[in-house]
C-alpha cells in the first residue's frame, strides 16, 4: 500500500523510519526493561517535524490530516510502542483544541505542541467512569472568572510529562453526559497534582498516571467550547484518534511479522530453515495478509476522516477493532514462530505482544468499538 503514497506521504514514513533505525531500535529493550519515558526520542520526533501533522497551517501544523498522522504512528510503532503512544497522546489531547477551542486558545497552545515543545494528554477516565464515559465525579464549579475543579482522573497517557491537559469534568452533574465539559489545564497550576507512574504490562516506558484536582482554579477562558459540550467533543475526538490506535496495532504487527519471517528463514530444525515448513509458511501468509487488511480499513478509515465523509465514526470504530484484533493474533504467532526464543527476552517479539495487547483496551475497549458499529448499523444501515 506505500507504493500508492504521494511524494510528501513517502517523506514522512522515511524520516519516521529514520527515527525508528536510529534512536528507537538501539534503546527499545532497555526502555521496556527501566520504563524510563523516551524524552530523548520525544524531542527527536519534534525536532523532526512529526506533531507538526496534527495541528494546521494557522498555528504552525503541517496541515496534513489523520491519515499523515497514520503513516508516521504506524512506522513509529513498528519500532516501539511506548513512543508511539506517547506521541499519539499527545495528538489526542490536543484534537479537543483543533474541534472546540477559539482562536485565543489555539494561538496560545498549539504552537508549542506542533514544535514538540511541549506534549499534551487527555483526561477523561476516572476509576468509576471507563467504559462508562458519562459517569464523571470529576466537578468543575464556576466561581466568577473561574472554573474549581476537583477529582482525579486515572491512567492518563503522558500525565507528569505533558505540560498541557485536556480535562473533562462535569459542570452540571443532574444532566448526565449533557452537563460534561472540557478544559484546558496547565501543568503546575496550584492543586493539580500526579500519582505514581503505573507499572504496566506493555507500553512500559510511556507514563501512565493519576491527574489530582483538588481546588484547583483555573480561568474560565480555560473551557473549550460551551459548557455541555464535552461529551459531543470527547466522541468528536475518538473518531479522529481511532484509527490512529489502528496504526499503531498495524505498526507493531508489522514489527512483529518481520521479526518473524526473518528467524524462519535462519532457524534450522530437522535440517532445514523451518521457512521450508508448509505449517510456517502458511502462519507467515495469514500474518502478512492480516496486516495488509488492517493496513488497508486504517487508511481508509483516516482518508474518510479526513475528508468529512458521513460513515466517519463507524469506520474510525472498525478500524481500530479490527486492526487490534489482528494485532494480539499476529503478536502470538510471532512468538509461536520463534517457538522458546519468542518467549525470551533476547527477542523483541514478547515484548511485542505484551505491547500490543494495549491496542484492544484503550481509546474505548473493542466490546465498546462493537457496540458503537452495531448501533449506528441498527440506525443507518449497512454501508
Ligand atoms: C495503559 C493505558 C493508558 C490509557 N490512557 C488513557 C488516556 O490517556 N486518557 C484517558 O482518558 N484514558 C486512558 N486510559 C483508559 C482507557 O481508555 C480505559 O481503560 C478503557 O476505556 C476501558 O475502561 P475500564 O478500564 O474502566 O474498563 P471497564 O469499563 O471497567 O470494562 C471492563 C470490561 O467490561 C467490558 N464492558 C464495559 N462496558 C461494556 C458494555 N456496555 N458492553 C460490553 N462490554 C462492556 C469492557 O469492554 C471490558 O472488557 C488508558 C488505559 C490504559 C490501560
Amino acid at each position: 500500500m506505500h507504493d500508492l503514497l504521494t511524494d510528501e506521504q513517502k517523506m514522512i514514513l522515511d524520516i519516521s523510519k529514520q527515527i525508528v533505525d536510529q534512536r528507537i531500535m538501539p534503546v527499545r529493550a532497555e526502555l521496556d526493561e527501566t520504563r524510563e519515558y523516551p524524552w530523548e526520542i520525544i524531542k527527536e520526533i519534534g525536532k523532526s517535524d512529526l506533531f507538526r501533522l496534527f495541528i494546521s497551517e494557522e498555528y504552525e501544523g503541517m496541515g496534513t490530516g489523520i491519515f499523515e498522522v497514520c503513516l508516521a504512528t504506524e512506522e513509529l510503532s513498528r519500532g516501539d510502542l511506548s513512543v508511539a503512544t506517547s506521541f499519539a497522546a499527545s495528538g489526542l489531547g490536543l484534537i479537543p483544541i483543533n474541534i472546540a477551542g477559539n482562536d485565543e486558545q489555539k494561538k496560545k497552545y498549539l504552537p508549542k505542541l506542533a514544535s514538540g515543545e511541549k506534549l499534551a494528554a487527555f483526561g477523561l477516565t476516572e476509576a468509576e467512569a471507563g467504559s462508562d464515559a458519562g459517569s464523571l465525579r470529576t466537578t468543575a464549579v464556576k466561581d466568577g472568572d473561574h472554573y474549581i475543579l476537583n477529582g482525579t482522573k486515572q491512567w492518563i497517557t503522558n500525565a507528569g510529562e505533558a505540560d498541557i491537559y485536556s480535562v473533562f469534568a462535569m459542570t452540571d452533574p443532574n444532566k448526565g453526559i449533557r452537563g460534561a465539559s472540557v478544559f484546558i489545564v496547565e501543568k503546575g497550576t496550584p492543586g493539580f497534582d500526579f500519582g505514581k507512574k503505573e507499572d504496566k504490562l506493555g507500553i512500559r516506558a510511556s507514563a501512565t498516571r493519576e491527574l489530582i484536582f483538588t481546588d484547583c482554579k483555573i480561568p474560565k477562558q480555560n473551557l473549550l467550547g460551551r459548557e455541555g459540550t464535552g461529551f459531543i467533543t470527547a466522541m468528536k475526538t475518538f473518531d479522529e484518534s481511532r484509527p490512529v490506535v489502528g496504526a499503531q496495532a498495524v505498526g507493531v504487527a508489522q514489527g512483529a511479522l518481520e521479526e518473524a519471517l526473518e528467524y524462519s528463514k535462519v532457524r534450522k530444525q530437522f535440517g532445514a530453515p523451518i521457512s521450508s515448513f508448509q505449517a510456517i509458511q502458511h502462519m507467515l501468509a495469514d500474518m502478512a495478509t492480516e496486516v495488509e487488511a488492517a493496513r488497508a480499513l486504517v487508511y481508509h478509515a483516516a482518508k474518510v476522516i479526513d475528508s468529512g465523509g458521513k460513515n466517519g465514526s463507524r469506520l474510525s470504530a472498525m478500524s481500530k477493532l479490527f486492526a487490534s484484533d489482528m494485532a494480539m493474533k499476529v503478536t502470538v504467532d510471532a512468538v509461536q514462530i520463534l517457538g522458546g526464543y519468542g518467549y525470551m527476552k533476547e527477542y523483541p517479539v514478547e515484548k511485542m505482544m505484551r505491547d500490543a495487547k494495549i491496542t484492544q483496551i484503550y481509546e474505548g475497549t473493542n466490546q465498546i468499538q462493537r457496540n458503537i458499529i452495531a448501533l449506528d448499523m441498527i440506525k443507518r444501515g449497512v454501508l
